[in-house]
């Protein structure tokens, strides 16, 4: 399942837009939103990609530490969990000193 970050409407994982609204899911959905808010803080240096333990293969192989403005889009592509993808995007900080 993907969420409107706008109207927080459910769409498919298929979906490319917003049913509801019609936005870009690649641009609005919450896990696009969550990635560009992580991308665009200067403390989070990687971006783990998080899959629940009994996910889908394909869940499984793209899970997985990235560089920040590599990690991959979700839904994930070809996701065949049976409650649609449930990954999620966790920061990795970099340690900060004063
Ligand atoms: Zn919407
Ligand atoms: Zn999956």
């Amino acid at each position: 399942m993907q969420t409107c970050s706008r109207c927080n409407a459910q769409a498919q994982d298929y979906e490319s837009e917003c049913p509801r609204c019609h936005a870009s899911l690649a641009e609005f959905s919450a896990t696009a939103v969550a990635l560009r808010r992580l991308q665009t803080n200067a403390r989070v240096a990687n971006v783990r990609v998080v899959a629940e333990a009994n996910a889908c293969p394909a869940c499984q192989q793209v899970a997985g530490t990235y560089a920040k403005d590599q990690a991959p889009h979700l839904p994930v592509p070809g996701c065949s969990c049976p409650n649609g993808c449930c990954c999620f995007y966790e920061p990795m900080l970099t340690e900060i000193y004063p």
